[in-house]
């Protein structure tokens, strides 16, 4: 077995607590990584003076593969998103997140296994914004009326909705060769294009043309975003490879989360050509960070996609595994999974849910 060297940012928030068994389980699960710990978030940003240090940027472009807990963004107000930086410097364009039902997690469904291909890298996200009452905004309102493009009330603040051929080509290509790749069968694109024409009625044009190349070999449907929301409350089995511009994206997955069982069991990863981070689709969780009671099944299901990546299948087999197990077997299972099936069975910590999951590993053929 080879060893690798991975980038560890734990983030803030229940990041450390998550983070810290993710090491463990990674640990036990027979994998051989070297951690080199890299910071970034709220708290790096009152000591370094930044939330993403170049010393950051410059730890996943020399290992090429990180795995990050999440990071507090203030709301309206300081700092950009972290993760939104880190996915745009090191040029992230695809988030993968894959939902799959887990037997005694809660899910209101027990045959979900869907992947979600989220753009990462434009749409609302691209941060072109203009703030009410700035000579910008009021210069852009003027702009769109000269235009005839739309009247926008004088005391608005506009954010941008770029969506581009290339980010659109790419990432569906993206979730066709995914679906090539992984035996899956169709690729559903997702859109608004009826009500934005340029926009949304790109991504999907963009979608069709990209589809024509692989006829025959995975289908290809479309759905706008309200009846795939409809769509996925009723029956998410119909759902194999989602492709969708980024807002929408975002919005899905916690959507398709809360179908299995909730934020606590949502792994991710954000790859581009280059370069790979993986981590979980939550936040901080400033509720609960602190008190031993985040459930870490994210970050470590996130941790096997990193092992995937690595070639390290056997070992990331044995972590999904041994979750299974412990899903299935109900004796340590964390807060949010007993409420997510309404039960009265006292909940363990994110230590004791850790400790379980590697006694099963331990246990597994
Ligand atoms: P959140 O995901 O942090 O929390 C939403 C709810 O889910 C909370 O009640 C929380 O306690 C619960 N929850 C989330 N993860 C859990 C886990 N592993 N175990 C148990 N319960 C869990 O979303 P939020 O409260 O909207 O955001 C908090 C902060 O995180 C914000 O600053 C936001 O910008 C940031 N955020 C960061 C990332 C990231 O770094 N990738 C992603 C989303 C949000």
């Amino acid at each position: 077995m080879s060893r690798h060297v991975v980038t560890l940012i734990p983030g803030d928030g229940i990041g450390l607590e998550t983070s810290a068994a993710m090491q463990r389980v990674v640990a036990a699960s027979g994998a051989d990584i070297e951690w080199e710990l890299a910071k970034a978030g709220a708290a790096c940003a009152e000591e370094c003076g930044t939330p993403l240090p170049f010393a950051t940027i410059e730890a996943v472009k020399r290992n090429k593969v990180a795995i990050k807990g999440p990071c507090t963004t203030p709301v309206g107000t300081g700092f950009r998103s972290v993760n939104v930086a880190l996915r745009k410097t090191l040029d992230l364009y695809v988030c993968l997140r894959p939902v799959f039902s887990i037997e005694g997690a809660g899910g209101r469904y027990n045959d979900v296994d869907l992947v979600i291909v989220r753009e990462n890298s434009e749409d609302l996200y691209a941060g072109v914004e203009f703030e009410e009452g700035s000579q910008a905004a009021s210069d852009l309102i003027a702009f769109c009326k000269e235009q005839d493009a739309g009247a926008i009330r004088s005391d608005s603040g506009i954010s941008i909705k770029p969506i581009s051929i290339t980010a659109t080509r790419n990432i569906v290509r993206y979730a066709f060769d995914y679906a090539v790749k992984h035996g899956r069968k169709k690729v559903t694109a997702v859109h608004k294009a009826n009500i934005m024409k340029y926009s949304d009625g790109l991504f999907l044009r963009e979608a069709r043309e990209v589809a024509k190349e692989y006829e025959g070999r995975v289908a290809f449907d479309d759905k706008i975003v309200d009846a795939f929301c409809m769509n996925m409350v009723i029956d998410p089995s119909q759902f194999d490879v989602v492709v969708f511009p980024n807002l929408y994206g975002d919005i899905a997955s916690d959507l398709a989360a809360g179908l299995v069982g909730g934020l606590g069991i949502a792994p991710g990863a954000n790859i581009g050509e280059e370069y790979a981070v993986f981590e979980a689709v939550h936040g901080s969780a400033p509720d609960i960070a602190g008190q031993d009671k985040a459930n870490p099944t994210a970050e470590i299901l996130s941790a096997a996609m990193m092992l995937d990546h690595l070639g390290e299948l056997e070992a990331a087999r044995r972590i999904r595994e041994a979750v299974r197990v412990v899903y299935a077997e109900g004796q340590s299972l964390t807060a949010d999974i007993r409420w997510a099936t309404k039960s009265d069975a006292p909940a363990v910590g994110c230590t004791e849910f850790t400790d379980a999951l590697i006694e099963a590993m331990g246990k597994l053929a």
